[in-house]
């Protein structure tokens, strides 16, 4: 006993100490997930976090602490979707019997459904649609609303308790959205090109079309030439906007700025992503003023 003690990683110990008895233990698939469990759960929850912020969410290498930490939770917190693939053998190999699991993006409304048949061999990694929901806000309130129903389900005595927390929550998501979007008027209509489709529900949100990935398809790196067509959709449709994933390769986007002059911008898609974007709400400011400044 004492000896697995040993290989629990010491944040997570310090969590465990933290936690006041009888606490609901949460596991986060991601760092975003994590703040809006920790938010609603305050001193009568004990959340986990598995994805860091700097990590490319498709691919967690898991470790055995992950699956102590899976195997002795109350609740896990998933996007689901085909994003965090990863969770379901972490649940797997824990063997929980009582563990409650939420797939946070239940009710959203999916962009980008693929029609016909995907291909997983040909590396297409949104075969469900894109499951980059939570940087639109709307999203981030049915993420909020479904996590409560996890705490409820795994807590009940503290029913009154979470869901003030929630509503607090989602009052302060609403407000921010509302000063964000005043904010954002002055880049809706841009065109941008990205790594991978990670921008999407942000886009949809800030007004911004895409005109490109670097990827072909989601999941499938550049071929050669990819940079010469992008170059040449960046021209033809006056981009302003190359947006870039802190965990993807930024040469091909850098290649695209030098010859077009349009921004290269690295914003982080998960909290924690870059310095300054240390929960959701700072994550999403921090986009919101990064395109905004661009734009100019
Ligand atoms: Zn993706």
């Amino acid at each position: 006993m004492r000896r697995a003690l040993l290989l629990v990683p010491a944040l997570w110990i310090g969590a465990l100490l933290a936690a006041p008895a009888g606490a609901v233990k949460a596991v986060a698939t991601l760092p975003d997930l994590a703040y809006f469990a920790k938010v609603i759960g305050g001193q009568k929850a004990a959340v986990t976090t598995l994805c860091p912020g700097t990590v490319n969410p498709h691919f967690l290498e898991t470790k055995p602490s992950h699956v102590t930490s899976v195997s002795q939770a109350d609740l896990f917190l998933e996007v689901g979707l085909a994003l965090d693939l990863w969770a379901a053998p972490l649940r797997r190999a824990a063997n929980n019997k009582h563990l409650i699991v939420v797939t946070c993006s239940k009710g959203c409304t999916i962009l980008e459904k693929p029609t016909g048949i995907v291909d997983p061999s040909q590396g297409h990694m949104h075969p469900q649609g894109n499951p980059h929901i939570w940087l639109h806000p709307r999203n981030a309130m049915l993420i909020v609303s479904n996590i409560l129903g996890g705490y409820k389900a795994a807590d009940p005595a503290n029913v009154a308790y979470f869901t003030a927390n929630a509503k607090a929550l989602l009052e302060k998501i609403q407000t921010s959205s509302s000063a964000w979007r005043t904010k954002l008027a002055k880049v809706n209509g841009q065109g941008y090109v990205s790594y991978h489709p990670s921008f999407e529900y942000l886009a949809d949100y800030a007004g911004l079309h895409r005109v490109a990935t670097i990827e072909p398809k989601p999941g499938v790196p550049p071929p050669s030439g990819r940079v010469a067509q992008v170059i040449q959709l960046v021209k033809a449709q006056k981009v302003k906007l190359l947006l870039q994933e802190p965990y993807y390769p930024g040469g091909a986007a850098q290649s695209v700025a030098q010859a077009t002059g349009a921004k290269y911008l690295v914003l982080p898609t998960l909290s924690g992503g870059v310095p300054g974007t240390e929960d959701w709400l700072k994550l999403m400011q921090y986009n919101v003023d990064k395109l905004c400044a661009a734009i100019g």
